[in-house]
């Protein structure tokens, strides 16, 4: 027994040590965070881990709380849903199978009750002596018959009750997609359409982008205007963001403040035009706080691209779209940098450096 206990407890002192170091409280949700972490099964939850690390080792409770969010929480909510409506889906289809059968099934037997009757109403006016016997024969049918109505409008309620409660369901599963703050596709939503859109360029031979785009200096702003300002901030960009996409692009909310953009179809160097018609488009809005009119000044946002190759995973493209735009930062930020415009800047250092 000791053998499948112990390793827990080893992977509950790794967390508890990394709370400690990073200077988080060792509250519960962080807790869950930083064992999932330690198990070391969740490369997406250990490389956001990574980047909510600042320059001194620590990780902030409001950055904390937004992995827990992402990773933990929503990852439960995702599953649960999937699962409901993935056990709803097979119900439903066993009820429509049956209702089919017993509707066909009650649909000949009152045809055949009909006309039976019918047959017998014209022996009784040639053998009345035998009248009595076949009017209860026609009562009998005609009892069914309406019983077979009564059961063919339950069963109709029925279909129109599933049908309605699955939409339900495709409701709760496409909200679970959703970003709730800013009504865009979610992480969960991208990794999914990243993944798809992938196996279609490879299986069509076509071009797919990927942006990564993430708002500059943005936790000053934050400190400066406070979080709610913060929050109608990732809005409005997400709204501006939005305004540019179409089609089959694909725009989530990555993380905290940052965003991705899916671009089936679409070359590096058109990806390169939209993601700056966006960032100027961002760069050039007024922002003003909602009830003082005060200005807020300038957002501005700093994105990488990097453009799918054969045989890259889900890890590879975004990792080369993460180093464009951590070019972006260090070259300044309010600025978009695609992997050829990244590898020509490297061999230029190079040669100047030579
Ligand atoms: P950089 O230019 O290097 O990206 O600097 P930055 O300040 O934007 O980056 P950093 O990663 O240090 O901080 C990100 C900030 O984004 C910290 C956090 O307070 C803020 N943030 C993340 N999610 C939300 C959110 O949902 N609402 C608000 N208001 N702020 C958020
Ligand atoms: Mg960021
Ligand atoms: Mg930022």
């Amino acid at each position: 027994m000791a053998s499948g206990v112990e390793p827990t407890h080893r992977i509950a002192e790794l967390a508890l040590g990394a709370l400690k170091k990073i200077g988080l409280a060792a509250i519960p949700r962080n807790f869950e965070v930083w064992y999932a972490h330690a198990e070391g099964k969740n490369p997406a939850l250990s490389r956001d881990i990574q980047l909510a690390t600042d320059a001194f080792g620590k990780v902030t409770q409001d950055a904390a709380d937004q992995l827990f969010k992402e990773h933990i929480q929503h990852a439960d909510l995702s599953r649960d849903v999937i699962d409901l409506v993935t056990r709803f889906r097979a119900e439903v289809s066993d009820v429509y199978d049956v209702i089919e059968q017993s509707g066909e099934n009650a649909n000949d037997h009152t045809e055949t009750l009909t006309g039976l009757s019918d047959q017998l109403r014209q022996t009784t006016e040639e053998y009345p002596a035998v009248g009595k016997l076949l009017e209860s024969v026609i009562t009998v049918a005609k009892d069914m018959r309406s019983e077979n109505e009564v059961l063919e409008n339950r069963l109709a309620d029925s279909v129109s009750e599933i049908n309605s409660l699955q939409r339900n369901v495709e409701d709760i599963q496409a909200e679970a997609m959703k970003d709730s703050l800013t009504g865009i596709p979610n992480r969960s939503m991208f990794d999914k359409a990243l993944q798809q859109q992938m196996a279609e360029a490879v299986a069509g031979d076509e071009p797919l982008a990927l942006v990564l785009a993430d708002i500059d200096k943005f936790k000053s702003f934050n400190d400066k205007w406070g979080h709610q300002t913060g929050d109608q901030v990732l809005r409005l960009v997400a709204e501006v963001m939005n305004a540019n996409v179409k089609g089959q692009d694909v725009l989530a909310r990555y993380g905290g403040e940052e965003f991705a953009i899916v671009l089936p179809g679409t070359s590096l160097d058109n990806a390169h035009m939209l993601a700056d018609r966006i960032r100027l488009a961002v760069e050039s809005r007024r922002l003003k706080k909602r009830r003082t009119d005060e200005d807020l000044g300038v957002i501005t946002m700093s994105m990488g691209i990097s453009i799918h190759r054969k045989g890259d995973t889900m890890e590879t493209i975004i990792e080369r779209a993460d180093e464009c735009l951590y070019a972006a930062k260090d070259a300044g930020r309010n600025l978009v940098i695609n992997e050829a415009g990244l590898k020509d800047m490297k061999s230029e250092n190079r040669s100047g450096a030579a």
